[in-house]
């Protein structure tokens, strides 16, 4: 819900940009760690979804950690205030480069994703004469019934190492001396509404590690990753994610063996909601069939809804006009570059102010220059809003 307030302050700010309604952040980071706090969860970010040096510092302040993806997001999160012991990193090709970077930090945990890549930071370890702790990143073929792009955790995905391959894993542990090997990491997918999968990962989680605590081999993590689906369809009606059922869900059907921690790594759930795209409407072009409200901001600026068919819900801010339909367009040369096709807004015209919703992850962090556009800015409720 963005404010009247927030509406006129737009009013002097060059569009497009980013605009990050803090006190809905906050609130859901007290949700969330209320949660975490009751069960004795450990939560890591996942930077990757929205990396604002001042969204970071919130999220950090309410007391999560950083799972990265790259080399410059563990370097990110550090600068920004997380505390190296409470970094993973994961991601299935980390560099020579990279992996040294988080060795140097001594973050908390890689989430390896190969068998090749243990050998390698192993190596790399022994170079500088550190133990890297490690977990395992196990695909656990599981369909989380989301976008075939935001699926990781089914068989023919490139994510994780597959049970076939424990065998392996574990003679390498024995023969390796510059890594330790402290959990398991499980990460199936995005966006993912539905609640079952939840259950279906505990069981998959209890009969996986069982493997490893038969040979003797001690789990002390188990990394349930993130994952959870927000409301891109009602964002007003649902600003914060069902943490609720997911995490009682969890406490329920997860069999935490004694001394155990568990760790979760949200990106979305946290960051989605808070973010708005705003934009300035350019033209509004009659066709013969369609009326196409013409943005100035366009797929470089948010790439979800070209990427993978999403959905963001679209205001009209200022107009109460009569109920048309539209579809809704970017400026960048690509049919791609669509917003929304065949939905009612109010009737649109030019300089009406826009709201892209739902845009806080993977929004401005995938924005990118094509067309040699410029990259929108970040505002901030708390700034902006006297
Ligand atoms: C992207 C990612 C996440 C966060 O996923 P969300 O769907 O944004 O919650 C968590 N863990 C890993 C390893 C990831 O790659």
């Amino acid at each position: 819900m963005i404010t009247k307030q927030a509406i006129e302050a737009f009013g002097s700010i060059r569009t497009p940009f980013y605009y990050y309604d803090m006190e809905l952040l906050k609130e859901t980071l007290k949700v969330y760690t209320s949660y975490t706090k009751k069960f004795g969860y450990n939560a890591h970010y996942a930077i990757k979804a929205n990396a604002e040096p001042r969204i970071l510092q919130t999220i950090c302040k309410a007391g999560l950690g950083a799972d990265c993806v790259s080399g410059n997001e563990v370097k990110i999160a550090i600068k920004n205030g997380f505390a190296p012991s409470k970094i993973v990193y994961a991601g299935v090709g980390k560099s020579d480069r990279e992996i040294k970077t988080a060795l140097k930090a001594g973050i908390f945990s890689f989430n390896c994703e190969s068998v090749p890549e243990i050998r390698i930071i192993n190596d790399l370890a022994a170079g500088m004469g550190v133990v890297a702790k490690i977990s395992l990143r196990v695909n656990p073929d599981i369909d989380a019934h989301t976008h075939k792009y935001i699926s990781t955790g089914r068989k023919e995905d490139k994510f994780g190492i597959s049970p076939w391959e424990f065998q392996a894993v574990a003679d390498l542990l024995k023969e390796l001396k510059n890594i330790k090997l402290i959990g398991l990491h499980f990460h199936v997918g995005s966006q993912i509404l539905d609640m079952s999968v939840f259950p279906l990962l505990c069981r998959m989680v209890e009969q996986l590690q069982s493997w490893f605590i038969d040979k003797k081999i001690k789990i002390d993590n188990i990394n349930l990753g993130g994952g959870l689906g927000v409301d891109y369809q009602n964002p007003d009606q649902n600003p914060i994610a069902n943490f609720k059922d997911y995490f009682e869900l969890i406490h329920k059907n997860l069999i935490v063996r004694p001394g155990q921690k568990i760790h979760f790594e949200p990106g979305r759930a946290i960051v989605a909601q808070c973010g708005h795209l705003i934009s300035r409407v350019l033209y509004v072009k009659i066709g013969q069939k369609m009326k196409f409200v013409i943005l100035d901001a366009g797929m470089n600026d948010l790439i979800r809804p070209a990427l993978y068919q999403a959905h963001h819900d679209i205001e009209n801010l200022v107009s109460t006009g009569k109920k048309t339909k539209y579809d809704v367009v970017g400026p960048v040369c690509e049919s791609s570059d669509k917003f929304a096709h065949n939905i009612w807004l109010p009737e649109t015209k030019r300089g009406d102010l826009m709201a892209l919703h739902t845009a806080g992850a993977y929004g401005q962090v995938m924005a990118m220059r094509y067309n040699q556009k410029d990259l929108a800015k970040a505002y901030y409720s708390d700034e902006i809003i006297k």
